[in-house]
């Protein structure tokens, strides 16, 4: 799918050539004359870019920018400005443009422009398209029938939700993180408990009973939660 690019600016020559130059690009290319006009295009098309003029008849660049960045537009806004005066205003004024350039302009360095914010809008977005995905990912760790939710703090066995307390969701959850690796019952308590925890370390071992009780097939003859002989626990998955 191609990029969409509004043009806005209401005199007829240089909105003719900005938007074949658009094209020449490769992008779909919408245009107005006029600030209503953009405001309308700019609400039903969501443009990628919009090229946006500040002396346009009725409603001015600066009215439409303002405007639609208080409706929460998130695409790029570049003004074009007649006078080297106007760039203060564009400024000063916080309008939300993302950047100006100043008539008259080199259509090359426009069209430089323009790509380098579409490209970052691209990238913007891919970046919370990977966040997205890594958040959905580490959201939930799964052992067999053993699910735990992250987000939700809450673990399901064969799609049966636990009722676990605050500290037996804590060690599991550890113990998930951790899957395969040997750790000692102090090395559990700092990391789970915290170190001022006032208590010793068969806090964990009482834990683990509970635990057990609740994800062990057999609880006497554990396979998820092992005890390591001299060590600490191991959680298998
Ligand atoms: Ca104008």
């Amino acid at each position: 799918m191609s990029e969409t690019v509004l043009v806005v600016e209401d005199e007829p020559a240089l909105q003719e050539t900005l938007v074949y130059n658009l094209q020449k690009q490769g992008y779909k290319v919408e245009s107005a004359g006029n600030g209503r006009t953009a405001l309308e295009i700019a609400r039903q098309q969501k443009p990628d870019v919009i090229l946006l003029d500040i002396m346009l008849p009725g409603l001015s660049g600066v009215e439409v920018c303002k405007t639609l960045r208080r409706e929460g537009y998130p695409s790029a806004i570049i003004m074009l400005t007649a006078r080297d005066d106007e760039i203060d205003r564009v400024v000063g004024l916080e309008i939300g443009a993302d950047d100006y350039v100043t008539k008259p302009f080199s259509m090359r360095e426009l069209m430089a422009r323009v790509k380098a914010h579409l490209r970052r809008t691209d990238s913007i977005r891919e970046e919370l398209e990977k966040i997205k995905s890594a958040v959905s990912e580490q959201d939930t760790l799964a052992f067999g029938g053993l699910v735990i939710n992250r987000t939700r703090r809450e673990v399901t066995l064969a799609g049966q939700t636990l009722v676990l307390k605050p500290q037996e969701y804590d060690l599991l959850l550890f113990f998930g993180e951790h899957r395969g690796q040997m750790l000692s019952r102090e090395f559990i308590l700092e990391r789970v408990w915290g170190w001022d925890y006032v208590g010793d370390s068969r806090t964990v071992d009482v834990h683990v009973r509970w635990l057990r009780q609740k994800i062990e097939n057999d609880p006497a003859n554990p396979e998820r939660i092992v005890t390591v002989r001299g060590g600490g626990y191991r959680f298998e998955g």
